[in-house]
Formats: structure tokens, sequence, C-alpha cells
């Protein structure tokens, strides 16, 4: 079976980019634990190499269990194509490389995951690139950043860790307006709470390693193209609309059309950027997107049940999670992600940092790590580790105080999540 917009999600994240293997039978997907790949013969080397064929040369390019989840994503996100690679670091720069060059900009949101944070306004400077960070609830000021060198527009869909919802719709129409794609980071919300193609992005980047996965096993990342941005309607993307040099001249968006982006991500970015997604770990992606519909379901549940009992204990001096009535944010969740506003949010701790450090060290079921998206419970006091980078005024944009821990709700059972803050929070606060 191949996929189809006739299917339901929960057909397609079982089967779309899979079939039984045409060598042996196989039903699962197998690991092609292979660098290299025969050739038929010297024309059909020739051919590959000048993408006059598609097919498989060497690993680092594509893989055959990679090329499944690849199609897989694309087709949840409702895509058209997608490259997945090593990190969700990876798949940022993988999604800006095509795009930028020395001396442009990309426009962000001050509401990041705090490892993006460091990336866009440190590390990407060393390209000759620049962020400009913006407020994106106001939108003046997003439409009064963007200027002749701006390449890109980037934010997440929900905003980890603040329990912030973007709204997709409003940026989108500023980046269609200044003739640029929007960028959407959709690891917090997953394609199963939020679709950002349909509220008009152009590309969709993902950290896989977290809902995709769901269990914490492997790193990866992921960039799905919409297929539907004119890269030659001016001069603005050279990489894909203007002759390449080590192809012959040939013109990416000319020769592939919608697919474009996706055999540049291929063709160059991990020819010459090598960000590769290995075989197993793709394997274990696969696994996790199988599961991915009742995973979130049960996220988003648990996620209702215990912030409403944080928000009501008096140990608890606020938490900002989109799912609550109390969130200003509340409203966005029917138009950006209907099925609901995902599993991270954060609590204010009353007794500041001192209380947050005792209560981490206290819980049993949660476990203190810097990751998010796995079946188990999670949590972290962001100030003293992922936004540990940023300045004080950066740590509150982004949802980062020092008196808040950020929880990645599991799916274990809720009554015992809520025990285990309860008796955690007694020894915190007293
Ligand atoms: C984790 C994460 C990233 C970075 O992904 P890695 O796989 O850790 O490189 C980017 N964005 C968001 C929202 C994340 O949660």
């Amino acid at each position: 079976m191949t996929d189809g917009p006739k299917y339901g999600f929960d057909t397609l994240q079982i089967h779309a980019g899979a079939r039984p293997d045409p060598a042996t039978g196989a039903r699962q997907t197998p690991i092609y634990q292979t660098t290299a790949y025969v050739f038929r013969d010297a024309e059909h080397a020739a051919a590959l190499f000048n993408l006059q064929e598609v097919g498989y040369i060497y690993s680092r390019l594509t893989n055959p269990t990679v090329a499944v989840l690849q199609e897989r994503v694309a087709t949840l996100e409702g895509g058209v194509g997608a490259v997945c690679c090593s990190s969700g670091h990876a798949a940022q720069l993988m999604a800006l490389f095509p795009l930028m060059a020395p001396g442009l900009n990309v426009v962000v949101s001050t509401r990041l995951y705090g490892g993006t944070v460091t990336q866009f306004s440190q590390t990407i400077k060393r390209f000759g690139w620049e962020a400009t960070f913006v407020d994106f609830d106001d939108l003046d000021a997003v439409k009064a950043a963007i200027d002749d060198n701006t390449r890109a527009v980037f934010c997440e869909a929900i905003a980890n860790p603040g329990g912030y919802i973007t709204d997709l719709d409003a940026i989108a129409k500023i980046a269609d307006a200044a003739e640029i794609p929007l960028i959407v980071d959709n690891t917090s919300a997953t394609p199963y709470l939020c679709r950002p193609i349909e509220h008009g992005a152009t590309l969709v980047v993902h950290s896989t390693t977290k809902y995709l996965t769901g269990n914490g096993t492997v790193t990866g990342g992921c960039v799905v193209d919409s297929g539907t941005f004119d890269w030659s309607a001016n001069d603005k993307f050279p990489s894909l609309s203007a002759p390449e040099p080590a192809y012959h001249g040939l013109k990416f968006h000319e020769t592939f059309g919608p697919l474009a982006f996706t055999f540049h991500g291929i063709a160059i970015g991990l020819r010459d950027l090598g960000m590769t997604m290995n075989p197993q770990a793709a394997h274990y992606t696969l696994m996790g997107t199988e599961t991915l519909s009742l995973r979130m379901e049960r996220h988003v549940e648990n996620a209702v049940k215990i912030a409403q009992w944080l928000e009501k204990d008096d140990r608890v001096d606020y938490v900002t999670y989109a799912g609550l009535k109390s969130s200003p944010y509340f409203d966005r969740v029917k138009t950006i992600c209907p099925r609901g506003a995902g599993g991270l949010f954060t609590f204010a701790v009353k007794g500041g940092y001192d209380a947050c450090v005792k209560l981490v060290n206290a819980l049993e079921i949660f476990s203190h790590v810097a990751n998010l998206g796995d079946a188990r419970s999670l949590i972290i006091h962001s100030a003293s580790t992922t936004h540990r980078q940023l300045t004080a005024e950066q740590q509150r944009a982004a949802g980062a105080a020092p008196e808040v821990v950020r929880v990645s709700i599991g799916i274990e059972d809720a009554d015992d999540l809520i025990a285990d803050l309860d008796q955690a929070l007694t020894k915190a606060v007293s």
C-alpha cells in the first residue's frame, strides 16, 4: 500500500511510504544496513550521478529505510517530500541552507526551544547569516523586521517551553506578502495535533528525536517541503532557481518542480554537509510513528488533567498550558491544533529557584532529563539547564524564568503522576 488522501491519519502513520520488501516479502521495513549500492552498469552509475535517474548511490545521500521515513513524515504533514537528517538542529540548518548566504537574515520568533535560540543567535553568525528575534504576537513588528535581505520566517507551532501557540495563518500571510517561505518547527505539536502546511507554511522541520520516535532512543530530524513555493518568482533563491555548477548547470526548480527543495536537500545538502540520518535511527522512528496518534491523544489527556490539578494547588504560582482556559492562547488551540495543545507545559513553584531544584530532586516517576516527547514523564528546570546559555531576558521571553519548571507529560497513569508531583511539591515547598 502507498499513501493517498483517501486514507486517514491512523492508517497513514502505519503504512505511508512502506511496502513489503520487494526482495523477501518482509512485511516490516528492513533496516538496510549498507553504505553503498551496486550499479547495474557504468551508464546507470553515470545517470545517477547526473541526477538523470533516481536511485541509491551511497547512504550519506539516500538509504531505503530512511526513504520510508521521509515519505511517511512528508505524507503525515501533507507535504510533497522530506529529507531526514541526524538531529533536529541539523534539520534547521538543512532548511535554511538553500535559502541563505552571507549577509542574509531570517526573522524568528523569540519563543523557541533554547538550543534553537543559541543556534540562531550565535552559531549561524559564523556562516555570515543573521537572525532577527521578534515577538510573533506583534504582527507589525514581524512585518517591520523583514527587509530585502530576509529569506525566511521561522517559528514553532506550539512553542516549547512556554505554552505558546503561534498564529500560523497570520504569520504565513506576512511571509507570503514578502515572497519568502515560512518555516515551522512542528516538533512539539507533531502532525497529529497541527499541520502547519494547511496554515500556509512552506517548510516544516522536526526533531524526530521527540514525539515522532516517542521513546527517547535516537536523535533525528526532518525537513518537509509543501512543494507550493515558487522559488523562481524572483532572484532571491538562486540555489534553487539558478544553474547549479556542481551538476552541469542544472536548475533545481526548473528540473524538479515541486520536489526542488527536497532534491536539493539530498543532492547538495546531505552530499556536502553530511548530516545524514542512519538507517537504525530511521527504524526506531518508523516504529514510533506507527503509534503517534494514540500516544498524542494520551499525552494531551494527561497534560490537561495534570495542568488543571496543578493550577488549583496553592504550592504553585501559575501554570502556562494553552489547554487551560486561563491561557491567553486557549482560543488559538481550536484553529491551530484542534486535537489539543500537546504534552508540554511549565509551572512556577512558590519558593522560586531553590524550590524548583528541590522539586526536581524529590520526584520519583518523573525523570530529570534534557529531553521531551518521551512515553515517560520528564521534568527539567530550564533556567539551570537548557536555557542556561541565555540571558535572563531571553529566559523570560522563552518562558523559562528561574521559578519555572518544564514538564513533558508521558503516557503513564495520570493519577500516579499527580501523586508523584504532590509528594515532591510537599518536599519542595515547606
Ligand atoms: C529538541 C528540539 C530541537 C532540536 O532537536 P535535536 O534533535 O535535539 O537536535 C528543535 N526544536 C524543538 C522544538 C525541540 O524540541
